[in-house]
């Protein structure tokens, strides 16, 4: 990182969770620190920066991509559009369905939160086979929204995900990897 801090170190792995075999890259400890906090926002937001005139609004997916848009929309001076888990947003939504390794997901978004032509940056803080964001970038495509980028903290390269939204035409910006 440019300030020369070693944010990798402040992601913890945990073994085995949440299903033996799986290596959980735990973000919540690199979030408790102040200097990392801090560090990971800024991180995300340089490249948007000196061109935040071409965003609109930041829209997170739910959990952790709360946590890191809402701090991001702050930064630019955007606002935040939750992307939430079916049946937790109060107004009228439109839904995506999404595969997971078992089963199927959904995510939803409100109808109205984007107006036709808004430009977006889209937030987690992880991306793995990409699925998530993949349906979320639906969601943003079907209510009329363009996304400008999207952005996390960790990317598990051999899972596919940033192949898959690269593919996609939709530019993608990481921070670290993780096997
Ligand atoms: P994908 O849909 O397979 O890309 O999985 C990404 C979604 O699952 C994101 O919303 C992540 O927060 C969550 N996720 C998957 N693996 C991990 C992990 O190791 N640590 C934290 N979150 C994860």
């Amino acid at each position: 990182l440019r300030n020369g801090m070693d944010l990798k170190r402040l992601v913890r792995t945990i073994p085995d969770y949440p299903k033996p075999g799986i290596m959980f890259r735990d973000l919540t400890t690199l979030f408790a620190d102040p200097a990392g906090l801090r560090a990971a926002v800024d991180e995300i937001v340089w490249p948007f920066f000196k061109a935040k005139a071409q965003i609109d609004i930041i829209i997170g997916i739910e959990a952790r991509g709360f946590i890191l848009g809402g701090a991001v929309a702050h930064e630019l001076g955007r606002g935040f559009v939750p992307i939430r888990k079916k049946g937790k947003l109060p107004h009228k939504t439109i839904g995506q369905d999404y595969s997971l390794e078992y089963g199927v997901d959904t995510i939803e978004i409100h109808a109205d939160a984007i107006k036709p032509g808004d430009r977006v940056l889209l937030i987690d803080d992880l991306i793995a086979t990409g699925g998530t964001a993949v349906a979320a970038a639906e969601l943003i495509h079907r209510s009329g929204g363009e996304i400008v980028a999207a952005a996390f903290i960790i990317d598990l390269p051999d899972l596919g995900g940033t192949a898959r939204l690269r593919d996609k035409g939709i530019a993608v910006h990481t921070l670290m990897e993780f096997e």
